[in-house]
């Protein structure tokens, strides 16, 4: 009996990897140290698995930055502006692509599925030269060989890649990037044939796109391209990788009857029906690789259920073909709970990170060979049960507010063209007014204050006193900017959604728990473990303390319920809609306290709400109908006066345009410079619906300076298709990750093209 991990964390379980790359961009630390941290973390990584007793251990899910970048470079896909001469790519160009550099912003990045890991999209036209340019999937192997483990390489599958892709400038309309399947199969079967002469025994395909809903021309290329690869990979065992849904069928014949391949892959936890066609009709004499084990989640697995599913499993496709695996990459989850010592104990006992992870796949592929092992499973039996009966878990009064939410309707009670009147005798803003998203730089000096406060290393009074300076510091600095409506910065807050987890009930929050986000950049997400309420205000000292140095307005800043429920872990014992009304009516009760304080404008982030989206048509309208109402809820019972803003970053907001108009707000800003024109067609419905829109002048992904005259321009192609009196004029996220010498010039960059386009208006 044999267990599989389908990909593993790279950060490190400190975020070791962030730092050497940090340090490497920042021209403090040599290639080589980074490459010896990343090496360092491999080898921990693979030993781990290895030690722990998995046999098909992955390779190459290891990544300097993203995986379908390193596939990207693997293809030699380098867009020309990069200026690429040929030869193996190095990190020059490499993180060029990925993070922009002085001359050219960054290639687009987008949501992973409906995880909040991005990856950096591909562009793709009909002149792309492909050549084998990255040897980096055969390195890695013969890394891992060395140390004495025979692993599986991984590679993004060649249908996924060109699926997940966008076809370059220009060809926009009329490309199809599945006619570049044949180019970039002779690459692909360079790789298998090095990785084939290096020993390897197994290959991996990731081809998750087979669980979106893909039409028949789709589903054709699959056969094609493994029919292809066929004479290649005779030799080698081949899995083909799927998860984040359920399989449709049409995509599990297509699968089933593929060409040269040994092995699937399914995702058994958000895959409920795909166990219904494995049972009717999985082909004879394959492997099925068992995603039991979640990968999106941090919960310990029900070792006693899955067991189950697997015995049952093993009487389908037969002993000796069954493989414990994970429902995905654990990429999605954090790394280990090991370094959890600050969790309450009993919360913990709950708790499997990756690394326990690895621990319950080996347990569950143990049991199934007949060497169960007694304690573990009666140990983890008690602990499901104690998470059942557990008080903590439970507050009868909110699930009662909850359950009455069902069913019922939320809105403000005036249109948004008459609140905006309402707002704008209040507001008194100049048109084309100037704001930005929320956060400001998050300098050293403020980590290190919020650290030691949590710490109990400075006092309450200081900590207060440093966080007012610093809002004082950038209240002025906007004003001398000349910003028409200011934000706090956000200093008092590590993350979004962490702020507010901290301070809800309900919420248990992690001291290591990152997941990577994109980059370097990870986030660490709270955990939804019961019902949520809000015992005390979160926001309000600090908004109404910003307000109070400012004559201009001061916007209150939230984040909304579908952004805390998609950036959390959620528990899994409730459907989530039923988590997210309980969020909505804590978030409602501090809208209308800051309302109360006297704060007239209020943004409540929903940067999330597009990644909750499920992947499979079917099931989307039932979610969009419970997320928009749950933001309604937060914000129906304010006056016409108070404006309510709402943001939401990068995602593709064409298919859910009506579901944004829907949540009602006064005032929407998208984060849109990397998204190109696309957007074009959601800023038109918006023309209809009347609320005010802020798309992103500029990209805060890069630390790139826009100058005033690209902005400018930039405004007046919003202006060719939008209403002068709609559009707002802000960067496309908050400030957080960028610095002050990027900032400054850049806000007055902006604000500069914002005034010069007012005369000419
Ligand atoms: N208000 C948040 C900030 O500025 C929004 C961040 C986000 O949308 N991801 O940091
Ligand atoms: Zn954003």
């Amino acid at each position: 009996m044999a267990s599989h991990i389908v990909g593993y964390p790279r950060m490190g379980p400190k975020r070791e990897l962030k730092f050497a790359l940090e340090s490497f961009w920042d021209k403090k630390s040599s290639a080589e140290d980074l490459e010896k941290v990343a090496a360092d973390l491999r080898t921990s990584i693979w030993k781990q698995m290895a030690g722990a007793g998995i046999k098909y251990i992955p390779s190459n899910t290891f990544s300097y930055y993203d995986q379908v970048l390193d596939t990207t470079a693997m293809l030699g896909a380098v867009p020309p502006r990069y200026g690429w001469n040929g030869g193996e790519i190095g990190f020059d160009i490499y993180f060029s692509m990925a993070r922009g550099n002085a001359s050219v912003p960054a290639m687009e990045m987008t949501k992973w599925f409906d995880t909040n890991y991005h990856f950096i999209v591909p562009e793709l036209g009909p002149d792309v030269h492909f050549s084998y340019a990255s040897h980096k999937a055969v390195t890695e192997y013969k890394e891992a060989k060395a140390l004495g483990v025979d692993t599986v390489p991984v590679l993004v599958g060649p249908v996924s890649y060109l699926l997940l892709s966008k076809p370059a400038k220009g060809v926009e309309k009329t490309f199809s990037l599945l006619s570049l399947l044949g180019k970039i199969l002779p690459v692909y079967k360079e790789v298998i044939s090095e990785l084939k002469a290096a020993g390897a025994s197994w290959i991996q395909f990731d081809e998750p796109t087979l669980v979106m809903d893909l039409d028949s021309h789709k589903l054709q290329a699959f056969t094609d391209a493994y029919s292809e690869l066929e004479s290649t990979l005779s030799g080698l065992n081949v899995l083909i990788e799927t998860y984040f849904a359920d399989i449709p069928a049409e995509a599990f014949k297509t699968l089933a009857s593929l060409k040269g391949v040994t092995a699937y892959g399914f995702d058994l936890v958000r895959g409920t029906k795909t166990l219904d066609l494995i049972k009717s009709e999985f082909p004879k004499g394959k492997y099925l690789f068992a995603g039991v084990v979640d990968g999106r989640n941090i919960w310990a697995n029900d070792l006693a259920a899955s067991l189950s599913t697997l015995h049952e499993l093993e009487g389908i496709v037969g002993k000796d073909k069954l493989v414990v695996s994970t429902s995905c990459s654990l990429l999605h989850t954090a790394v280990d709970l090991i370094n959890e010592t600050k969790l309450d104990e009993e919360i913990k006992s709950w708790l499997a990170f990756a690394a326990q992870k690895i621990v319950e796949v080996n347990a569950l592929a143990k049991a199934l060979a007949g060497e169960k092992d007694e304690a573990f499973f009666s140990a983890n039996a008690a602990a499901q049960a104690s998470r059942k009966s557990s008080p903590r878990v439970t507050n009868e009064a909110v699930q009662k507010a909850a359950a009455a939410l069902r069913g019922s309707d939320h809105r403000r009670a005036t249109n948004v063209s008459a609140r905006l009147d309402a707002q704008q005798k209040k507001l008194n803003l100049p048109i084309l007014p100037t704001t930005t998203i929320g956060s400001f730089p998050q300098t050293i000096e403020l980590r290190r204050v919020r650290r030691e406060y949590k710490a109990k290393k400075i006092s309450e009074d200081d900590y207060i006193k440093a966080i007012k300076e610093e809002i004082n510091k950038v209240v002025k600095l906007q004003e001398e900017l000349d910003i028409d409506v200011l934000v706090h910065g956000e200093p008092e807050r590590n993350d979004m959604v962490e702020y507010f987890g901290e301070q809800l009930s309900g919420f248990a929050f992690t001291v290591n728990g990152w997941v990577q986000s994109y980059g370097s950049r990870c986030v660490k997400p709270p955990i939804i473990y019961g019902d949520v309420s809000r015992p005390n205000p979160m926001t309000v000292f600090w908004s109404s303390t910003a307000q109070s140095m400012t004559a201009r307005p001061m916007k209150g800043m939230l984040t909304g319920p579908v952004t805390n429920l998609n950036w959390s872990f959620v528990r899994n014992d409730q459907p989530r809609f039923e988590t997210c009304y309980q969020i909505a009516l804590a978030i409602k009760d501090e809208v209308e306290d800051l309302e109360k304080a006297g704060i007239n404008v209020i943004q409540i982030d929903e940067a999330a709400l597009r990644e909750g989206l499920p992947l499979r048509k079917s099931e989307q309208a039932f979610y969009l109908d419970w997320a928009v109402h749950s933001f309604r809820i937060t914000n129906c019972g304010v006056q016409d006066t108070t404006q309510i803003h709402t943001h939401m970053c990068y995602s593709n907001f064409n298919d859910i345009i009506h579901s944004i108009i829907d949540m009602d707000a006064d005032v929407i800003t998208i984060e849109n410079s990397r998204s190109d024109e696309k957007l074009l067609s959601v800023f038109r419905e918006g023309v209809k619906y009347g609320a005010g829109i802020g798309p992103g002048v500029y990209d805060i992904h890069s630390p790139r300076i826009p100058s005033t005259e690209e902005i400018a321009d930039r405004i007046n192609k919003m202006l060719a298709v939008l209403e002068k009196n709609i559009l707002w004029v802000n960067p496309d996220c908050g400030l957080k990750t960028r610095k002050y010498s990027e900032v400054k010039p850049a806000l007055n960059n902006m604000v500069a093209a914002a005034k010069l386009l007012r005369t000419q208006l």
